[in-house]
């Protein structure tokens, strides 16, 4: 029977070093090779999700086809792997310990003194071995959030030390930093030493050392790695900047990493489909025309720094997009606070080819958001609202061209004449209880399109599924007054119940959908509705 290989990625030195990205780099070359890969992210956070977690914080929230709320993380290796992969791959401390407990309270345990060591790592084993024992894969990724020497992690990375000694086949990657002190000019490769003896602490030996950096690592640095890491110089694997996250993916082949990792497992190439890779990789790098899209962004606050971030998914959606239209994406950050201090800067937008106003909560900016939407509709810019931006989109009509004066979601004011979006009806039970955690309408749901429309032409079908998170929609009760002064509701859940996307005739590009695209769009498949704005937008920048 063919064993599957477990592929154990841990963080070293600080983080935000983009495991995730090496992480799915690791498995796009194994699966470039001829095997299958599914990829798994440990949080060690005590949250159950990241449902509750602020993406100013942590990035963005990242929505599975089942309707988990995820580190973003998993995104990187949906994008990268082109696969679905199911919630229950998010393993957090909360999860584990929450099922820990239960069992506790349900006699499980009997008689026996409940410890973190057997009980919580058998747990975190269990939930491990989980993917392969469900599908036959060749490769599972298991990426342990945090970095070695943290508190929280400590369990997770010594229940990953025991699956090696209870006969998994496993092999250990430990990711770090090779800073470069800037008064001596000098890569310094201590941090990664200590780093390395805080794991072999632990128990576990890594068997490769993954060194990011600004400029590739050189030869003196490498030999120094190997030899107080313990492991060999082929084995110290340099992952210095890039352009392009995508070709992480071909550096890490030119090192030869993934045969080195076959070598280990004595497993040989199947086979090598990496030119279409190569050259999907070769062609982004010689674009030269571009795109300018504006995304509206509501974490402003924070500084423009975590901007990519929270809209991680977004940017990646327009990037396949532009890519797929030969076009270089340029991404400008606007902040709609600006045009609730000034309108006359609204006339910026004239700028850019294309503008998005992404999904949201709370109330900040709002105002803002929807001057933006009115000077895009009235000046024929293409825009794309997603989730809040086509709720606003809504507002925005029925104040402007349906004459409902005070028109709103009632998210934003509870006592508007005109509640246009309002609560989905299941919802309201739910905030009355406070019972916040995992209970948007989450995850896929199909939607029908309504032929002759341009959302219907972008997709080229009339069924069609996108992953939604949300609380409110549009309210059914306007839907025909709405619709008479000329919005078109393109797609409907399939009850006809709920407004899943609308467009306006007449106008180059202005849709909105409930839904968030963006979690379905991938490098060589972008999301019909990007796409479609892309299309717009280059026309507009002719
Ligand atoms: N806050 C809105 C809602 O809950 C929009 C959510 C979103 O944009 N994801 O419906």
């Amino acid at each position: 029977m063919k064993m599957v290989n477990y592929i154990i990625i841990t963080g070293g030195v600080v983080s935000g070093l983009g495991k995730g990205i090496t992480t799915a780099s690791i498995g796009k070359i194994l699966q470039l090779h001829g095997y299958s890969v599914t990829a798994m992210k440990i949080d060690p956070y005590i949250n159950y999700d990241a449902g509750t977690l602020r993406p100013t914080e942590h990035g963005e929230v990242w929505v599975t086809e089942d309707g988990g709320e995820i580190d973003q993380d998993l995104g990187h290796y949906e994008r990268f792997l082109d696969i679905n992969i199911p919630k229950y791959h998010n393993i957090t401390t909360g999860q584990v310990y929450s099922a820990v407990i239960e069992k506790e309270r349900k006699g499980k345990y009997l008689g026996k003194t409940v410890q973190p060591i057997p009980h919580v790592t058998d747990e975190i084993k269990r939930r491990i071995r989980r993917p392969a024992s469900e599908s036959k894969v060749d490769f599972v990724l298991v990426e342990i959030g945090g970095t070695v020497g943290d508190y929280e992690n400590v369990l997770f990375l010594e229940a990953v030390r025991q699956m090696k000694l209870e006969g998994d086949r496993v092999l250990y990657v430990h990711v770090t930093y090779v800073p470069v002190l800037e008064s001596l000019g000098e890569a310094k490769t201590k941090p990664t030493q200590h780093s390395v003896k805080l794991l072999r602490e632990i128990g576990i030996q890594p068997d490769f050392i993954i060194t990011r950096s600004e400029k590739p690592l050189d030869n003196i640095r490498r030999e120094k790695i190997a030899m107080f890491c313990n492991v060999h110089e082929e084995e110290v694997i340099s992952d210095s900047n890039v352009d392009n996250i995508y070709a992480v993916t071909l550096m890490f082949e030119k090192q030869d990493l993934c045969k080195k990792i076959l070598r280990k497992l004595n497993l040989r190439r199947e086979h090598n489909d990496l030119e279409g890779w190569e050259k999907f990789i070769s062609k982004i790098s010689r674009l030269k025309n571009t795109v300018a899209i504006g995304i509206v962004g509501k974490y402003f606050d924070i500084g423009t720094s975590q901007l990519s971030d929270s809209y991680i998914s977004v940017i990646e959606a327009v990037k396949h997009a532009a890519w797929n239209n030969n076009l270089k994406p340029v991404i400008r950050w606007i902040d709609s606070k600006v045009f609730e201090k000034d309108r006359s800067q609204l006339s910026s937008l004239d700028e850019l080819d294309g503008v998005i106003v992404p999904g949201g909560f709370g109330l900040s900016g709002i105002d803002g958001k929807i001057e933006t939407i009115r000077y895009c509709r009235e000046n024929n810019i293409p825009y794309l609202g997603l989730c809040l931006g086509m709720q606003l989109a809504v507002v925005e009509f029925a104040r402007n061209v349906c004459n409902m004066k005070g028109a709103h979601s009632t998210e934003v004011d509870k006592n508007t004449p005109f509640p246009v979006i309002d609560f989905i009806p299941e919802q309201v039970k739910i905030l009355q209880d406070s019972r916040y955690g995992a209970t948007m309408r989450l995850g896929a749901y199909p939607a029908v399109l309504k032929k002759n429309t341009l959302v219907y032409r972008l997709y080229g079908s009339e069924k069609v599924s996108e992953r939604h998170r949300h609380r409110y929609e549009v309210n059914p009760e306007y839907v025909e007054k709405l619709e008479k002064c000329g919005l078109v509701f393109s797609g409907r859940s399939p009850d006809g119940v709920l407004m899943e996307f609308m467009e306006l005739p007449g106008h180059p590009f202005f849709v909105g959908t409930q839904a968030h695209p963006e979690f379905k769009s991938r490098p060589l498949k972008p999301s019909p509705l990007f796409d479609g704005l892309i299309k717009a937008a280059k026309k507009k920048s002719l």
